[in-house]
């Protein structure tokens, strides 16, 4: 349940590794439409920049020229990603205090094998689940393969972890009360190989550092929630609320994308489009 002693407090959270579209803008406008539903409700910005080979600062310019454009207006300072790396590796310390990560050091391919060996290979929303190949090492034989200079990611041993956090809920205000079910995603990987963190750990860290009372996102995400509730158990962070919303889709019914060139917000202003008029292309008419 929300603290009524903090104000509404939501954010829209791109990652400047292209142009914004018309998807983004909804998603833009369903934040901060919920956030200005309350008087004195918040409405914050974050750039999610750690995939520092996808994302390029001229990106995040256009993304605040196009939102600047659009009319909308956040908090300042924006808070972005790449500026943070120290938080995210100390949550990381934490959370390996904790006993329940390990170092993986499988490329694509070992899993992709380990897969196709195995007789019955458990799928989540996103394909088939990691198989536990380091899950199994050995404190041992990771340290050897770590002090060898292997690169290894991190991962989460989610079913200790659902053993030792205990049943957890979350609240979606578009489909009610659910029980956590961080299983869904497996042995999600933690700090990827190259980035030392990864998108979970930093949004769940930044949700709480922002003091975040609603997390509106597409329904894309939702499957990462319930893993986010978990990791907030386990880090002692305050649990907000989340609101998934619906994503746009095409003529042809397909989800929008970086792809869809046609839809980005620099071709239909280049095409003449006033802001209001893309604002009720992205389900938000004035
Ligand atoms: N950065 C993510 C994206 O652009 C959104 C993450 C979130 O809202 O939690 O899809």
């Amino acid at each position: 349940m929300p603290d009524s002693a903090r104000p509404e407090t939501t954010r829209f959270a791109p990652s400047p590794s292209g142009r914004l579209h018309l998807g983004h803008v909804h998603s833009a406008l369903f934040s901060t439409r919920a956030a200005r539903r309350e008087a004195g409700g918040r409405f914050l910005l974050r750039i999610e920049d750690i995939d520092s080979a996808r994302c390029w600062p001229e990106f995040e310019a256009a993304i605040l020229e196009d939102l600047a454009w659009l009319g909308l207006e956040w908090e300042q300072p924006l808070r972005r990603q790449s500026d943070h790396l120290d938080d995210y590796a100390e949550g990381l310390e934490r959370l390996k205090e904790t006993g329940l990560l390990y170092p993986c050091c499988c490329t694509r391919r070992d899993i992709q094998e380990e897969i196709a060996r195995a007789a019955a290979a458990p799928h989540g929303p996103d394909g088939p689940l990691y198989p536990g190949i380091c899950r199994r090492l050995g404190e041992e034989e990771a340290a050897e393969r770590i002090a060898a200079g292997e690169a290894h990611a991190w991962r989460i041993d989610i079913e200790e972890a659902q053993r030792q956090t205990g049943p957890l809920t979350w609240h979606d205000r578009g489909r009610g009360d659910l029980t956590a079910e961080p299983g869904l995603l497996g042995d999600a990987v933690l700090a990827r190989k190259d980035i030392g963190t990864s998108y979970h750990l930093a949004v769940t860290l930044d949700d709480a550092r922002q003091e975040i009372t609603l997390v509106t996102r597409g329904e894309d995400l939702f499957h990462a929630t319930h893993l986010h509730r978990l990791l907030q158990d386990l880090l002692d962070l305050p649990v907000p609320e989340w609101h998934h919303h619906g994503l746009l889709a095409d003529e042809q019914g397909q989800r929008l994308a970086k792809r869809h060139d046609a839809l980005s917000l620099a071709a239909l202003r280049e095409q003449g489009r006033s802001p209001a008029e893309v604002r009720a292309m992205a389900g938000f008419p004035d």
